[in-house]
């Protein structure tokens, strides 16, 4: 999906993959299977070459900022469980049990090589919401101007269906937002995409991509492919919302996590756009959970996405599904297309009383505390205009 650049502030020009040894600050981002071993317990040895590989960065006078994964999966062992819990509550625990494990076998290997770490968990809303935002923010550069690196992961043991990000690939693209990142190193079980299944004798590796539209042709390219995985679906989904943010970013194997660090002609290359995104925009455009449909007229269709206006009631036509008040939406144009995402400001059950009226209107039907925004310009994205599948 692909949100138009709207919104965003320009940046200077970005990096290409032979800067990253000059990068001044890194995310890295490490995935479950690159640290733990088949039968559930950390592969201590995966954990030691990733810390040294941080270390080295470190010691050229690099900041990073560690993404890992790995703290359900370490718990599988000691809980004696076959594989990842399917239920919520199930991988609440395991994320307690484990994050602890993961935590302390980090602390303990980068204090050998004499640095210290900091456990940073944090929940979607502690990057959604301004003001945890800003206080996420503030934590971060404090830890990174103590010389510490900063190993985040989601806080699975508190997060809930509604609101979490599942996988740590977006949780790194949004840290790298809000670290101000120079670029984002995904370390995966693949050392780059291919342009087929990559046992084919002609695949080739991609080796960069440079717009939007190049990662959603590979996204769709590689649905069905044997490497097409949900796991490398959302690797493509976080590269694009970083490249969104202004951050490039390097996908390739944790084995070629040193190569990739000395700026080596390793793994795919997210060339980054020229902009960058809010991140409660980049949220609703890649991450958010739609709940429903805000159907528009042809002139608040238009406003909303040539004007960047806020949707008002006298726009609105109609809804479909089932939200409350805040939950994030579609906006609607009358042939079908999806103009924007935003976060609805009324309820689904409201939507035919306040459809059509003017803001004195809809004072006038309901009262002065509900004349306001359908959608509130500084909560919506307009994304580029294409049909709705339905
Ligand atoms: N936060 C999860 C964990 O540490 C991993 C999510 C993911 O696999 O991306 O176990």
């Amino acid at each position: 999906m692909e949100a138009a650049e709207n919104g965003g502030t320009p940046r200077a020009a970005t990096l290409s993959r032979s800067d990253i040894p000059g990068a001044q600050r890194l995310v890295i981002k490490v995935g479950s299977s690159s640290l733990t071993r088949p039968d559930g317990h950390l592969d201590l040895g995966a954990v030691g070459r990733l810390t040294k590989t941080i270390a080295a960065a470190r010691g050229r006078g690099q900041e990073v900022v560690l993404v890992s994964s790995g703290a359900q999966a370490a718990a599988m062992g000691p809980l004696g469980l076959k594989c990842k819990p399917r239920t919520l509550s199930g991988a609440q625990a395991a994320a307690s049990v484990g994050q602890g494990l993961l935590i302390a076998e980090y602390t303990r290997q980068f204090a050998e090589l004499g640095y210290i770490v900091g456990q940073v968990l944090l929940t979607a809303e502690d990057v959604l919401r301004r003001t945890n935002y800003k206080n996420a923010r503030r934590a971060l550069d404090t830890l990174l101007s103590l010389g510490v690196i900063p190993i985040v992961n989601e806080n699975d043991t508190v997060a809930t269906d509604e609101i979490r990000f599942g996988d740590n690939d977006k949780l790194a693209a949004l840290t790298a937002h809000l670290v101000h990142a120079d670029a984002l190193v995904l370390l995966t079980d693949v050392d780059a995409l291919y342009d087929k299944n990559p046992r084919l004798p002609d695949a080739a590796r991609v080796r960069s991509i440079r717009s939007f539209s190049e990662a959603e042709r590979l996204d769709v390219g590689t649905r069905g492919t044997a490497f097409g995985t949900g796991g490398m679906i959302t690797k493509i989904q976080a590269a694009a919302m970083s490249m969104s943010s202004g951050v490039p970013v390097l996908l390739t194997s944790a084995q070629n996590a040193g190569a990739a660090l000395a700026g080596e002609e390793v793994g795919t290359w997210f060339e980054a756009t020229a902009s960058r995104l809010p991140a409660r925009q980049l949220w609703l455009a890649y991450a958010a959970d739609i709940r429903g449909q805000i159907l528009v007229d042809e002139g608040a269709a238009r406003a909303v996405a040539d004007r960047n206006a806020s949707l008002l009631p006298a726009g609105v036509v109609g809804s479909e599904g089932e939200f409350i008040a805040g939950d994030a939406v579609e906006i609607v144009a009358p042939d079908g297309a999806i103009v924007a995402r935003g976060l609805a400001g009324f309820s689904s059950p409201r939507i035919p009383q306040i459809a059509g009226l003017s803001m004195a209107g809809v004072e006038e039907t309901l009262g002065e505390r509900y004349a306001h925004e359908v959608v509130h310009r500084d909560e919506l994205v307009v994304m580029a205009r294409h049909r709705r599948v339905r």
